[in-house]
């Protein structure tokens, strides 16, 4: 990250709250700062690049060293971004997103400071397989939750190739008609040095547009299998999206997306098949063994490309959020995300205690007693956790 020096040199582990610097000004001025974070982001930028420098004589200061490392932009502060974040300056949210998505040190701070923020937002999963229809679908909803007033904030998030494909999906949607609303924010997802990687990474993603005031947040990802499932455990409503004649509806069932729809979409219903898709999707609903759920996943006919369906599907969505909330399924899915978020986070600090980090030699040294036939595997792992203690 060329933008964000202090972030790309410090090692992702779990450090104190860097709250040395809080008087430094937050990023550096635009035109030195050609950074990803901004092409990524939907800002106007002329109007972000003016605020900066108002922000920038507000926080005018004669102190040479201060000064050095305003312009240096080494640190970012933290209080100030959060405030303009919550003031819904998307250059903040997506400084934000950045240092998330970097694993900062800062990130303690940071999440310190948006807990008392949450608002509570209507989170999104949208899953399905590439060609489906999800970023023009995505687009489709978009348009029409603005068009209800409703701030919209999407992640794009590609788990299998976390430094390139993100962003694809990202640009495809952002590529479109939103590029100049403020109340739309659209940023791609990686994990890059992220303690917990994308588990983590992901929810405090999350929690940063909450806190920005996002009403709905949608979560789209690419990838079959695994990626899908994951997605839906950190949504409130998942969306899956089939098509007509993919066999999408079969590897859906494969990959285990059945039991965790909550609402599905048979995009291109244009196409022929669409009736059949829908009536095939229902069977392998049923046969999917949902367990005693109350809710009965509806699936919405859509034509994408042309907002068919999708005000529909806006209705359904908000019908399962009125489920969630009166069945206290919502508060259910609410705990067990944060509880995972906060598994990823510890057990990624154990992992880090325990040597498996390039860098410290404790693992590699049991490895090679074991390899050796030194030491036997099991007294190895004894040994590695009794020195994971809070003095090790
Ligand atoms: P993604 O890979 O799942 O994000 O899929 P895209 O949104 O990029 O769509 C893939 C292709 O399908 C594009 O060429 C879209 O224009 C097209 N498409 C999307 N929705 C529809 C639809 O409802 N009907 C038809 N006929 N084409 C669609």
């Amino acid at each position: 990250m060329a933008d964000e020096p202090l972030v790309a040199d410090e090692p992702p582990v779990a450090g104190p709250p860097v709250a040395a610097e809080p008087a430094v000004a937050a990023e550096p001025p635009v035109a030195a700062q050609p950074s990803v974070a901004a092409e990524r982001t939907v800002a106007a930028e002329p109007a972000a690049a003016a605020e900066r420098t108002v922000a920038a004589k507000a926080q005018h200061t004669t102190d040479p060293e201060r000064l050095q490392r305003r312009r240096s932009g080494r640190a970012a502060d933290v209080p100030d971004l959060v405030g303009r974040a919550s003031n819904r300056d998307p250059r903040a949210v997506a400084r934000l997103v950045s240092l998330v998505e970097d694993g900062s040190p800062q990130l303690r701070a940071v999440m310190k400071a948006i807990a008392p923020l949450a608002g509570r937002p209507s989170v999104l999963g949208l899953t399905g397989a590439p060609g489906v229809g999800k970023s023009t679908a995505t687009n489709a909803l978009i348009r029409a939750y603005r068009r209800q007033g409703r701030r919209v904030g999407i992640l794009a998030v590609d788990p299998s190739s976390p430094f390139t494909g993100g962003a694809l999906l990202g640009d495809r949607i952002r590529m479109q008609d939103h590029a100049t609303d403020p109340d739309v924010f659209i940023r791609s997802m990686a994990s890059r040095g992220h303690l917990g990687g994308l588990a983590s990474a992901t929810p405090q993603a999350l929690r940063v547009l909450d806190a920005a005031g996002f009403d709905v947040i949608m979560i789209e990802t690419v990838g079959v299998g695994q990626a899908e499932v994951e997605v839906a455990s950190l949504a409130d409503t998942t969306i899956v999206l089939v098509a007509p004649g993919m066999g999408d509806a079969i590897q859906a069932a494969k990959a285990g997306i059945l039991e965790v729809g909550d609402v599905f979409v048979v995009n291109k219903a244009d196409r022929d098949g669409a009736q059949q898709a829908v009536r095939d999707l229902r069977n392998m609903i049923a046969l999917a063994g949902r367990g005693e759920s109350a809710w009965n996943p509806p699936i919405v006919a859509t034509v994408a490309v042309r907002d068919e369906g999708i005000d529909e599907l806006v209705g359904k969505l908000d019908a399962h959020v009125t489920w969630l909330e009166s069945s206290g399924e919502l508060i259910r899915r609410r705990r067990a995300r944060a509880g995972a978020e906060v598994a990823a986070i510890a057990l990624a600090v154990l992992r880090a205690r325990m040597g498996a980090l390039p860098g410290d030699g404790r693992l590699s040294r049991l490895a090679a007693k074991v390899a050796d036939g030194e030491l036997d595997p099991y007294s190895a792992a004894d040994e590695l956790v009794a020195s994971v203690s809070p003095d090790s």
